[in-house]
């Protein structure tokens, strides 16, 4: 205890933006975050961001999984926040690192990396 973990991560779902939280299995280190909603198949890992939790072919298909990777470390990224400031707004954090992106300042991007 004391340093920061993944637990500590606030995921949302990126379908339902509703908050994942760690399932606990036993002996597994890896459970991934999952939605509390009854149902939904999104699971999101640090390692390989979101993904379903099923083999059906079809659903897996169908499905588009946003992939958003971290510019710095290329980590697959999370939805953090979502509709805070209008209906569209979505923040991604980075799970290994401070970055975020917000689909708003996607454009300016360059530019504030060239100020900083
Ligand atoms: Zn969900
Ligand atoms: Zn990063």
């Amino acid at each position: 205890m004391g340093s920061s973990t993944r637990k500590d991560l606030h995921v949302l779902c990126y379908q339902h933006h509703r908050k994942m939280s760690l399932e606990f299995q036993s002996g597994s280190e890896n459970a991934p975050f999952r939605c509390c909603e009854p149902g939904c198949l999104i699971r999101y890992d640090t390692s390989q961001g979101y993904f379903l939790d099923t083999q059906d072919k079809t659903t897996l298909e169908q499905e588009i999984l946003p992939r958003v990777s971290c510019s710095v470390d290329k980590s697959p990224m999370y939805l953090a926040e979502s509709q805070t400031r209008t209906k569209s707004y979505r923040l991604w954090k980075c799970p290994e690192c401070v970055a975020s992106w917000t689909n708003e300042g996607a454009s300016n991007e360059l530019e504030r990396k060239a100020e900083a």
